[in-house]
């Protein structure tokens, strides 16, 4: 069996193997071998060891990664080796014959001395500071030189210089495309504040440091926001929209003027068109030409695969003076992609995973990228892509222009918005409850876990045929226990989890949105991005774990204008959700049933019951002689 190395703290132990050396390193770690520190059993064992001396930076390329190297030359010279590290230095012992001994010894100062070349060229250390190396332990005694203090102003000043050298040979960028409109610029503020107001109450905020610039009014007509920009104008004609929706309409004059904007909005509400609109003016409006700037100027990142091919679709079918865009979402033929990415598109909409591979590999080249998008930000911290984001835009340059979308607000997002957005200003849409729920009649059936089957079979059996269901459940176990279930029975379903091959999860998809299945079981992998607008019923056969994840789901009903219904089964073992829940039921006018209020007020009682029970034990803990004084003068009154 083989065994880590075991870097482990070194006890001083003089009866250990080549004890008679100077073994000032007894607090140190040690590497003792793969045979674990027993003793070496190398050949030539009863011979004394051959110690040597070496500082402890170097340790580290003797033993290699995961004792790679070390483990090479033991087996290479048939011996065995003992470091252990020290202070400053560590004690190196080789077991073996007195030939292999030296081999060993040589193979260790070629490592260090070739440790040292590169040490020396990259410039790391100067050559006052570099320390003899490999020497008999009888050979020291030495007077060390401190080593020289690092000088953070000058590493900082040259991390300046050589960002500004990186970015040195890049083509100016144009930012502001906004020409307010006559009845844009006329609004008063009391108008303003309406529009916002009666717009599922718009906020909006500038996040600058210091003095606040004016947030634009809305634009609220297509005109307002697009009238030099016939072809785009054109194309919202085609679609038959009839008015921006309140995101588009207050987000558009911000990023077609060049700002920094994070949108607090979710699927559903018209956030995709929100960004990409100005998103299609500003590449096509830079001063380099689409050919001369020589790749994409557009890169929408998203969380998911089904996200970025909706994201595609929303691309393609507002298409913009011919810009071409490339959908690369991990899970997808690679070949096919990196091929694509080579030819010239100007939109890359892709998943962090996938794309970051394709960057490493130098398929793609993102410097031309002016304008960044990262929809859904929330979910990509959820989904913890967080350090794909940050490799990738470490080859965007920092002076583009960026657009966040997400549809919750907490520490995470505006930690990342801080990282990657320079002043931007902020629209929320509403608080999340409103955005998604007026539109959705909801019931709540307070239930328990062996009543579930029963209620949805009697759900299925009676939907009629223009219903279209898609139904949530928390585990993907449960989403194949219960498709197969009901496909036992000839109810056409179609199903969808993360386990499930992408060409199934595509197909599923597909079935469910042309209709060829009206009920789709699933997890939570589609409660965001899923873009269809036929959707009449949402059944929570499972509640979400939280209330946000609730909202999303209910929202995949009721869009684009028409009404839906969700019905959640709610157990005891969700009550703690049970307050927030009345909460946006009763913002929504929606009727809030009887057994969930008193499942709330039970749950508070507990609650409330746990608090008082810790801050008694705290309390203890804290101060024990009081609570015992306390107990002791309520016996002597009687009292318990
Ligand atoms: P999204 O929030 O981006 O997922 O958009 C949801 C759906 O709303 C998409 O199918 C869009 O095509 C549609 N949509 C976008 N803007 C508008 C609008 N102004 N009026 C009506 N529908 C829209």
């Amino acid at each position: 069996m083989s065994r880590v190395p075991d870097w482990k703290r070194a006890e001083r132990s003089p009866g250990a193997p080549g004890a008679s050396c100077d073994d000032r390193g007894g607090r140190g770690s040690s590497w003792n071998g793969p045979s674990g520190g027993l003793g070496p059993r190398a050949a030539g064992s009863h011979e004394p060891p051959l110690c040597f001396r070496l500082e402890n930076h170097l340790v580290g390329s003797v033993i290699g990664r995961g004792g790679s190297k070390i483990k090479d030359l033991q087996r290479s010279t048939n011996t065995k080796i003992q470091i252990k590290k020290g202070d400053c230095e560590a004690v190196v012992k080789i077991f073996g014959s007195k030939d292999m001994k030296a081999k060993a010894k040589a193979a260790i100062d070629t490592l260090i001395k070739r440790q040292e070349r590169y040490r020396s060229e990259s410039d790391v250390d100067n050559a006052a500071s570099q320390p003899p190396v490999g020497r008999d332990v009888s050979t020291v005694n030495v007077v060390r030189e401190a080593p020289p203090l690092m000088d953070l102003d000058r590493i900082k000043a040259e991390a300046v210089a050589w960002e500004k050298r990186k970015w040195a040979d890049l083509p100016p960028i144009k930012k502001d495309f906004y020409t307010e409109s006559k009845a844009t610029s006329s609004m008063s503020k009391e108008q303003v504040d309406k529009w916002r107001k009666e717009n599922y109450n718009v906020m909006c905020d500038d996040l600058k440091d210091g003095e606040k610039r004016p947030i634009p009014n809305p634009a609220c007509e297509f005109e307002d926001a697009f009238r030099p920009y016939t072809e785009l104008m054109k194309s919202i004609t085609r679609a038959g929209f009839l008015k921006p929706t309140p995101i588009q309409a207050q987000a558009w004059p911000i990023a077609l003027k060049g700002v920094d904007l994070i949108g607090v909005a979710q699927t559903g509400t018209g956030k995709t068109l929100s960004y990409l609109m100005p998103g299609f003016i500003h590449l096509d409006g830079q001063p380099i030409s689409r050919e001369q700037r020589n790749g994409p100027g557009m890169l929408v990142l998203t969380p998911t695969r089904e996200l970025a091919l909706q994201v595609e679709a929303e691309c393609s079918k507002y298409s913009y003076k011919g810009l071409k865009s490339i959908c690369i979402p991990g899970g997808r033929n690679r070949e096919g992609q990196i091929q694509g990415i080579t030819k010239s598109v100007d939109i890359i909409i892709a998943t962090p995973g996938r794309l970051n591979d394709l960057q490493m590999n130098k398929f793609v080249d993102l410097r031309s990228i002016t304008y960044l998008v990262l929809d859904e930000a929330d979910k990509m911290l959820h989904l913890g892509l967080e350090h794909q984001i940050k490799k990738i835009l470490l080859d965007v340059r920092p002076d583009r222009q960026t657009v966040m979308t997400s549809a919750t607000w907490p520490d995470s997002v505006r930690r990342l918005a801080q990282s990657y957005l320079k002043e931007p200003m902020i629209v929320y849409v509403g608080t999340l409850d409103l955005v998604a729920v007026n539109t959705v009649k909801q019931n709540i059936i307070v239930t328990t876990e062996a009543e579930k089957r029963a209620l949805i079979q009697e759900f299925l059996e009676n939907m009629s045929p223009k219903d279209k269901v898609i139904v949530f459940v928390n585990r993907k176990l449960v989403v194949d226990d219960l498709s197969s279930d009901f496909g036992i029975q000839g109810l056409p379903v179609q199903s969808l989890h993360g386990d499930r091959e992408l060409c199934d999860r595509e197909e599923a998809l597909e079935d469910f949105k042309s209709g060829k299945v009206k009920i789709l079981i699933t997890t939570d992998l589609v409660s965001r991005g899923l873009d269809v607008n036929d959707i009449t019923h949402v059944y929570n056969y499972d509640f979400p774990q939280n209330i946000e994840e609730y909202i999303h789901r209910v929202g995949r009903t009721g869009r684009a204008g028409k009404t839906g219904t969700s019905i959640s089964l709610i157990t005891q073992d969700n009550s703690k959700i049970a307050n927030e829940l009345i909460q946006i039921l009763k913002r929504a006018n929606q009727s809030v049933p009887e057994d969930l209020v008193a499942m709330a007020k039970r749950y508070n009682f507990h609650k409330q019951k746990k608090g008082t029970q810790k801050k008694d034990q705290e309390n203890l803990e804290e101060n024990p002689r009081r609570i015992m004084f306390t107990l002791k003068s309520c016996t002597s009154y009687g009292k318990i």
